[in-house]
Formats: C-alpha cells, structure tokens, sequence
C-alpha cells in the first residue's frame, strides 16, 4: 500500500502483489501434492509460514498411522503364529460363506490350497449333508462329527463360533482315536449283552422247570426262589443294556415315521395297570388324542414307559400318578408327576448317568438296572429334546420333556 502511495499507482501494486501471494501458495500447494504422491521421503520439505505448519501436522499424522500400522502388523503376525501353532485347522469365513482366511492344518488336513480358495464358499468344499445342515442352521451350540471330506477312514469333529463382524471361525478337529474308542466301547457292551442273553435263558429255563415247591426242604425252595429273582434282574438289565445300545447306535432318522401317541400309551396303560397290581396307585391319563408326532416308536415307547414305571416303583403304595400329553407352548408336552418319595436336588443332575441310584438298596428291590433314565435321555436326545426333572423330598416329582414343534405331524384333513 505504501509502495503504492509512493509509486502514485495503488491498484496496479494491489494487483501485483496479490498475484505474487497466490502464485506462491500455488507453488507451495503443488509441492504438497508432489510430497504426498510422488515422493517416497517421509520427512516433509523445508516451507516458511504457515506452510511448516500444514507439513509439520501431515508428517506428524504420517508417523503416527505408520506406528499404528507397524504395532497393527505385529498382532496380526502373533495372531498368525498362534493359530499355525494350535492342533486343529482353523477356517473363517463371512456372511456368504465364502473362505477368507485358513491355517497351515486346514490347508493340510481339508486340502484347502492357499491363496486359490480364498473366496471360495466353504459349502462347496464340505459337502456332507450333515454339515450342510449344520452350518445353514445357525444354531451352534454343539459341534458335530463327519467323515473327512478327502478321507472316509478319518472322523473331524465341526464346530462352529462367531468370530468378528458378520463371520464364522470354523474349527476342524481330527476325533478318529476317540470315535474309534467310542465305538469299540458301543461294541463291546453290545456284544458282551448279547453273548449273555443265551446262557442266563438257559440258566432261567431250567430254574423254571426245578422250581417246584419242596416241603421237605425250605432251604432249597428259597435258593431256587431267589435264583430266579436274581436271574430276572439280569436280564432286565441285559435286555436295558442292549435297548441303550441301540440307541445310542441309532441312525434312524426321526422324521420318517409317526407316532401315534396317544394308542401306544394305551398299550403302556395297560402294562402300567398290571404293575400297579401290587401298589394301587391311582394312575390319571390325560391324553389329547390328535396329538401326533415324528419320531422312532420303540425309542419313544421305551422313554414314556420308564418315567411311569419308575413313578409306580418309586410311589408309596396308594399314591397318584399323572400323565399328560398335550400341545403346549414350545412344542409337544409329556409328564409324569408322582406323589412319591421325590428326589433331593444334589442327586437330580446325575439321575440320568448310567447306573445312578439314589437309594441302591430300593431300587434293587423294584428290580431296576440303574439304566432306565439313562435310555428316557438318549431317546430324547436323538427326538432333539431333553429331561426335566422338578422334585420336592416327601412331595413328589414331575419328569417330563417338551418335543419340539417341528416333530408335531400336522394331520390334515385333506392332506
Ligand atoms: P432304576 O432302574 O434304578 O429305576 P432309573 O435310571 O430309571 O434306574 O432311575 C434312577 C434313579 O432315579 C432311581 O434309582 C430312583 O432313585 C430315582 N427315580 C427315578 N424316578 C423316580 C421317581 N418318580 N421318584 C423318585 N425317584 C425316582
């Protein structure tokens, strides 16, 4: 301004001046640009004014995103060289089921190659209809065992977690020793039961026939007597063994057939009444007639059949029993509530284990194998269902289970 008072021509040194200005931030703004594209310095170059203080806050930006991404780098990398060094293959894939990341074991045990199948969709690498079925689901609140997709003679067990934003960590592990173990165990317990039925028929076949009432002598009446009643509970409890064998062995699948409830627990009714000879229990049966469902009917026979039985057994004589079947919120709803001994609450969480008793001396004397609830659990666990025990000591017990209500056969009338 004062040079322009000075040169008498103000606006012609406005104008120059100005251009100089902007022409200088424009030489400034291109080597910003040039800096921050161009240049591989990290250090910004030397600026006066306010430009030291643009570069300065890019530069000082710079170093903190790159210390950011080296310590990013270092937790990726100990993240990688934990799961190489973890037992099991590890896949995790996203939303759409497509591959994003495998370890070493996956590309090993699954013959998963690296990087040709990422984005690969896991679906089409395991296609076993059991995975399938497990990984659509979206319930995975239990792994499940497969054959190995490029070796029948292994056995992976599957097991599926939520693992970030929208992805899966599939973790694979190989279970052959302990399957195979499994099994020799399921055969050797069938077998052993099996092998036993002939002889103690025999043995019970002739007890029979020398069971004839001798006056003469009390003493060999009552080791006959006995005889037979030992006989007796060990084939009840091979005959439990061989029923819990099958079942747990059990490849049926539920949805196959029906169950027409309400006339099998008539038969189970019957039998029930021939039991409670002895006791005289009032027995309720509340049953709603409509009420079919999917499900294997010697599996099922066999669960109901034990819950009444063991509330006869295990009712004072002159008790009341109910049993109820019927929809129900949440599916198809069966109980048996006694009014019996009832059982303390340390003993019910272990009552369906093999072999539990509360009381052994009372329970010997029912006749039972210790094995009753054990098989009411596995049937409801192959019907997707579980045993729910409610009992108050000198009160009474209620067993019953909801099946749920995909099992209910819907029976229209024109289907
Ligand atoms: P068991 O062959 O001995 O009856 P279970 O597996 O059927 O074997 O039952 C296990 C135990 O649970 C029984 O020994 C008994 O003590 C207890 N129990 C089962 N049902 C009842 C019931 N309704 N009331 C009281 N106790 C029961």
């Amino acid at each position: 301004m004062m040079l322009g008072v000075y040169l008498e021509n103000i606006t012609l040194v406005l104008l120059v001046a100005a251009v100089t200005l902007l022409a200088s931030n424009y030489l400034h703004l291109y080597r910003l640009t040039k800096w921050l594209w161009e240049s591989r310095k990290m250090s910004p170059p030397s600026a006066p004014g306010v430009w030291e203080h643009v570069y300065e806050g890019i530069y000082y930006l710079q170093r903190r995103n790159r210390n950011k991404r080296k310590n990013l780098g270092v937790l990726v990398k100990r993240f990688r060289e934990g799961s190489e060094a973890l037992p099991d293959a590890l896949v995790v894939v996203d939303k759409e089921a497509k591959i994003v990341w495998c370890n070493r074991h996956a590309r090993i045990e699954m013959g998963l190659k690296w990087p040709d199948d990422s984005g690969r969709r896991i679906d089409n690498l395991i296609r076993h209809p059991k995975f399938i079925e497990y990984f659509h689901s979206g319930d995975y609140h239990y792994p499940i065992e497969i054959p190995a997709p490029n070796n029948p003679n292994k056995t992976f067990e599957y097991r599926i977690m939520a693992y970030g934003e929208d992805q899966l960590l599939l973790i694979i592990r190989d279970v052959s020793r302990v399957s195979q173990l499994e099994e020799m165990r399921k055969d050797f317990v069938a077998n052993v039961s099996h092998e036993l039925r002939t002889p103690l028929t025999v043995i019970n076949g002739y007890l029979e026939v020398l069971t004839v009432s001798d006056e003469q002598n009390p003493f060999v009446n009552k080791a006959m007597n006995e005889m037979g009643t030992q006989t007796k509970r060990m084939q009840a409890l091979i005959e439990d063994l061989l029923i819990l064998s099958k079942i747990e062995g059990s490849a049926e699948r539920i949805y196959e057939n029906t169950i027409d409830m309400s006339a099998m627990l008539k038969q189970v009714e019957t039998e029930a009444d021939a039991l409670n000879k002895g006791k005289k229990h009032k027995i309720l049966f509340k049953v709603d007639e409509q009420l079919v469902i999917f499900g294997v009917e010697t599996e099922m026979r066999s669960a109901c059949s034990n819950l009444i039985f063991n509330a006869i057994h295990y009712t004072p004589a002159g008790g009341t029993i109910k049993v109820l079947w019927k929809k129900r919120a949440g599916g198809a709803y069966f109980a048996v509530i006694d009014n019996g001994h009832g059982i303390e609450d340390k003993h019910i969480r272990r009552l369906t284990e093999r072999f539990y008793r509360v009381d052994k001396a009372r329970s010997r004397k029912t006749g039972g194998s210790g094995l009753g609830l054990s098989i009411v659990k596995h049937v409801l666990n192959h019907h997707n269902s579980y045993l729910n025990i409610e009992s108050k000591v000198g009160k009474g017990s209620e067993f019953s289970f909801i099946l749920p209500p995909e099992l209910i056969y819907e029976n229209s009338v024109d289907s």
